[in-house]
This record gives structure tokens, sequence and C-alpha cells, in this order.
């Protein structure tokens, strides 16, 4: 695998829909920001679903001084709707986004005029050239709805291609789907870095419910062990952070150029995680 510059880390958050929620991301924000991210992301509901509270969270975000990205979907969105969000966020002086196709929640509308998110980086390059740096997502252990691993591959590569500057993936547990992943889309002429998703653990059932949900695998060790634990919190934050750790070095010492951290609005286990690195 060939290694791209060091990109850092960064820290995604969603938008908290309670005013204790809003008040408790300031504090994860402080921690988080005292370890020098290059930048913190903020996740977007399909079709628009949190396009109010994904601005407030991005504006209550940057406000550390962090530069802050928010993510865009195009499922279910019309592009005139999409115009004036990358307007208003070019006037808000946002300049990276996260953009995604998105999953459209069962019951809402229409597709909308974007099918996928190759066609979103293209509108966003022709709407506004480079004043955007663009991440997209990517999947090393295949997107669930992707026809195969080689065909979910050579859509990933599309959508670079189509002008992003950054990858972020899906979280997963084996280092090696990662290696293999970037290999074959370099192999394919993607030369954008790819930054490895990281997933801290804290609760078995969420995570088996998100992981089934998203295509993660949870390694059988890890399953067998984190059902154990039952109840004891403790117990499953110490070995999950035991086995994300590892997973999180050997990506660093593998040449992966950054790590991604998918917070859940909570510092501490990213902060119990970075701690262990070298
Ligand atoms: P795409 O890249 O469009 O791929 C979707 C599927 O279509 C894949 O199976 C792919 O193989 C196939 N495909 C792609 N292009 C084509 C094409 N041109 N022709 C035919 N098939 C094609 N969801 C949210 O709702 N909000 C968020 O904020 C959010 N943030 C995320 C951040 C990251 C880093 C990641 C990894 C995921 C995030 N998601 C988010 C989840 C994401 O929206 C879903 O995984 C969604 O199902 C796919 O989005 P995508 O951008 O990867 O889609």
């Amino acid at each position: 695998m060939s290694t791209s510059p060091p990109l850092g880390i960064s820290f995604e958050f969603f938008p908290p829909n309670t005013e204790a929620g809003r008040e408790k991301l300031v504090g994860v924000r402080d921690a988080l920001t005292a370890r020098a991210p290059r930048f913190f992301s903020v996740t977007y509901g399909a079709g628009g679903s949190t396009q109010e509270r994904t601005l407030t969270t991005v504006r209550q975000v940057r406000s550390s001084g962090i530069a802050t990205a928010p993510h865009l979907s195009c499922i279910g969105s019309e592009k005139a709707q999409l115009r004036r969000l990358l307007a208003q966020y070019r006037e808000e002086g946002i300049d990276s986004l996260v953009a995604l196709r998105g999953d459209l929640p069962s019951g809402m509308g229409g597709i909308g005029e974007l099918r996928y998110a190759n066609e979103l980086v293209e509108f966003i390059r022709e709407e506004t050239g480079d004043h955007f740096e663009i991440a997209v997502a990517a999947y090393p252990e295949s997107h669930p709805q992707a026809a195969s691993f080689e065909r979910d591959l050579e859509n990933f590569a599309r959508k670079v291609k189509a002008g992003a500057n950054l990858a972020i993936t899906q979280y997963f547990f084996s280092a090696d789907a990662y290696f293999h992943f970037v290999e074959r889309a370099q192999a394919l002429g993607v030369d954008a870095p790819i930054v490895p998703g990281i997933m801290p653990i804290t609760n078995y059932t969420k995570l088996a419910r998100f992981s089934d949900a998203c295509g993660a695998e949870i390694p059988r060790w890890v399953r067998k062990q984190l059902e154990a634990y039952g109840d004891d919190s403790e117990a499953i934050a110490d070995f999950g952070t035991e086995v994300v750790s590892r997973l999180c070095q050997r990506l660093l010492d593998g040449g992966a150029p950054g790590l991604h951290f998918y917070t859940l609005n909570q510092a501490d286990p990213c902060l119990r995680i970075l701690d262990n690195l070298r």
C-alpha cells in the first residue's frame, strides 16, 4: 500500500435534538479540540430532515476555531434545495463537505434528482468549482446494497474521480479489510487519501444494531466477549478500548493517513483510544 501524507485525526458529531444534548456537545467539542483535530464533521439526515439542526450544530462546533465539515446527502433532495444550501455554506465561510447519497427513510417521498454520491460530487463541482474540499464515503467491507465487491469498488473510484479530495470509510474491525480495499482502490487509479472511520466500542446492543444495518462485521471473538459482559459497561469499555486501540495502531503502522472517529457525541471513548496510541 503506498501511503498518503498524514491528515491527522478528525471527529464526527450528530446534531443533538435536545437542549441538554446541545449543552453536552460543547464540553465534548472542547475536550476533543484539545487534541488538535484537522476537522470536525456533522451528520445530515436524508432528504434534508436535519438541515437546520446540522447547520446550527456546525456553527456551534466551529466556534471552537476548528474547521467543520457538514455532511450533505442528495437522496430525496432537489437540485434547487442543494444549490441554496451550498450557497449558504459558502456565505458562512464553510469550505469542506462530506458528500453522500444517504438513505431514504421508509415512507419518505421520491429519490430526488441525484441518485448516487458521484452525481452529487459532480453537481457540487459544477456549482462551486474548487471552493469545497469534498470527502466521500468508502466501504472496505462493501456497501450493504452493493451488487459485488468489484462493482462497489468501481462506484467508489467513480465518485473520487468526480472530484472528491479524500474518503472516509465506514467503520470496520478488520485492518486487513482496510488494507485490501486501499490497495485495490489504488490499483484503479484512486490516489485520494482513504481515512479509516473508527467506531469506539461502548455499548454492545447498539453496536450490533448499527453493524447489522451498515454491513460492518464484528469479529466472532469480539462479539462473544462483549456478549459475555452483559450489562457490565465498565468491562465493555475496557475491552472495547483495547480492541479499537490495537486496530488504530495497526492501521497507522500500516500507512493509514489519519483516523476519523465516530464519536456519537462522546469524548471519553475517543480520548482513551488516543491515549493508547504511539
Ligand atoms: P453511494 O456512493 O452513492 O453508493 C450507494 C450504493 O450505490 C453502493 O452500493 C454503490 O455501490 C452503488 N452505486 C454508487 N454509484 C453508483 C452508480 N453510479 N451506479 C450504480 N450504482 C452505484 N448517512 C446519512 O444519512 N447522513 C450522514 O451524515 C452520513 N454520513 C456518513 C459518513 C460516512 C463517512 C459514511 C461511511 C457513511 C455515512 N452515511 C450517512 C451513510 C450513507 O449515507 C449510506 O451508507 C448510504 O447508503 C450510501 O451513501 P454513499 O454516499 O456511500 O452512496
